[in-house]
């Protein structure tokens, strides 16, 4: 601009450019210059996060924790970061249980035969080989199961049958999934010998959605189940009829005995000014084991990854440190979670984390970004804002909770953020079978990366 003002016939002479062409090359360049524009569109431009996201689910596949894929996708991380360019890469102990599914089969023994597809739930025991064959009592949701009578389920097998609500922030699901994480407990308290429960997830097809539960500490503990939505449909079509519904359930599922020793796997860009101080994001390393693990949460683990490594990548270093941590177990319990945060709380380093995001919500384009942050800070977020505006993210409430694995962090004190994606169809497919690469739109995982990574980027020059 200076130029411009200053000698514009002189530029025109030596260069043979007119006094606004060369105004427009030195505005480029100031574009060019910041670093959040740019990472934003290297990102938009980048296809790494895809190829991760394939290479995770083909070549390690589903990763259920304390499976061998588990410890092949926590090889597979570390190498990965090592060939991404992070400065540091390092794993830290996490122990869990290891619990296994088995062969699993739901048939109607009358008035009607039919096969049901079934999943067990994560954390349930087995029927033993013989199975449990009983009259199905159903209650409408887990409120309804939790009041009735004692005795109302005695030798039964109880069905739950609560629908799932589709909604774009999944609000839905903290009302629904009760009933599989606390549903055997409940049931088993009524006098039940089984769980049923319509899927959590609002698609209309016969895929049963896994996920965990909990026994309580009810002396009687009962297996656990679930079926897809139409199944259920056809459950409750068959109850309605009048006529007792008597069902067959095996299930396989067993709690190995003695813990796993798993690990989270962290990559570090380090920071050139403030190194110990630390902005971390990541996603969970783990999956169920029905499908391959894409949208949940290979997506956050290749999302977060490609974001910290474009910046690493980029000429100027971040001041403060990128983290990406990639949790084990989240699905079971949020064991890597826990983990890394009662690491950060023994070794007093809770205050150096300046922000935290774990991307856990599928693919879906991010549509807002939700803090909690002190007023201050929240004042000096205009840059940032500006950058994610060309994505379609504004600023959402200064709530957030940091998704499952960075909640203890903020439980600890830490500032956490939630780039809220839109999660629509994402209980379509949460859990399931068809939890594959396929539902990734590639375009959409683009803009997912170019928000976490300016996103990251912000923070560690903030
Ligand atoms: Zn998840």
């Amino acid at each position: 601009m200076r130029a411009f003002y200053i000698a514009p016939f002189l530029i025109f002479a030596i260069c043979g450019q007119s006094p606004v062409l060369a105004a427009t090359v030195e505005l480029q360049a100031a574009v060019k210059l910041d670093p959040l524009a740019e990472i934003r569109e290297t990102a938009l431009k980048s296809g790494q996060a895809y190829a991760l996201l394939e290479s995770l689910t083909t070549d390690v596949g589903q990763r259920l924790a304390g499976s061998e894929n588990d410890a092949k996708a926590v090889a597979w991380a570390k190498a990965k970061f090592t060939e991404l360019g992070f400065d540091r890469v390092y794993t830290e102990p996490v122990r869990y249980p290891v619990w296994t599914r088995g062969e699993e089969s739901l048939v109607s023994v009358s008035p009607a035969t039919q096969k049901f597809s079934v999943a067990a739930l994560g954390g349930s025991m087995g029927t033993g080989a013989k199975g449990v064959e009983a009259e199905v009592v159903q209650f409408d949701d887990y409120k309804n199961l939790e009041s009735a009578a004692a005795g109302s389920a005695a030798g039964k097998i109880v069905f739950i049958n609560y629908q799932m609500l589709r909604t774009r922030d999944g609000s839905d699901y903290g009302a629904a999934v009760i009933s599989r994480v606390a549903g055997a407990s409940a049931a088993a308290k009524l006098g039940a010998r089984a769980l049923i429960i319509r899927s959590i997830g609002t698609d209309q097809t016969r895929n049963p959605h896994t996920g965990v539960m909990r026994y309580d500490n009810t002396p009687t503990r009962i297996p656990a189940a679930a079926i897809g939505n139409i199944d259920a449909d056809l459950l409750a079509a068959m109850i309605k009829r009048g006529k007792p519904v008597t069902l067959k359930l095996q299930l396989g599922a067993r709690t190995l005995k003695g813990d796993y020793v798993g690990a989270n796997v962290i990559g570090e860009i380090t920071g050139a000014v403030k190194p110990k101080e630390i902005v971390a994001i990541g996603g969970h390393l783990d999956s169920w084991d029905l499908g391959t693990g894409a949208i949940d949460d290979g997506a956050g683990v290749a999302i977060t990854m490609s974001a910290a490594a474009l910046i690493g990548a980029q000429a100027t270093p971040p001041k403060r440190t990128i983290r990406v941590v990639l949790f084990a177990n989240e699905e079971q319990g949020v064991y890597g979670g826990k983990a890394y945060a009662a690491a950060r709380v023994k070794a007093d380093e809770v205050g150096q984390q300046v922000i935290a995001a774990e991307s856990d919500f599928g693919a879906g384009r991010i549509y807002s970004l939700k803090t909690n942050l002190s007023d201050a800070r929240l004042a000096g977020l205009a840059p940032l804002l500006r950058a994610l505006a060309p994505l379609d993210i504004t600023l959402g409430a200064n709530d957030a909770g940091g998704s499952a694995d960075f909640g203890p962090m903020r439980e600890a004190g830490a500032p956490v953020a939630d780039l809220q994606q839109d999660g629509t169809k994402y209980f379509d497919i949460h859990h399931t079978a068809r939890d594959t690469l396929d539902q990734v739109d590639a375009e959409d995982l683009k803009q997912n990366v170019a928000a976490y990574a300016v996103f990251a980027r912000f923070f560690a020059d903030e």
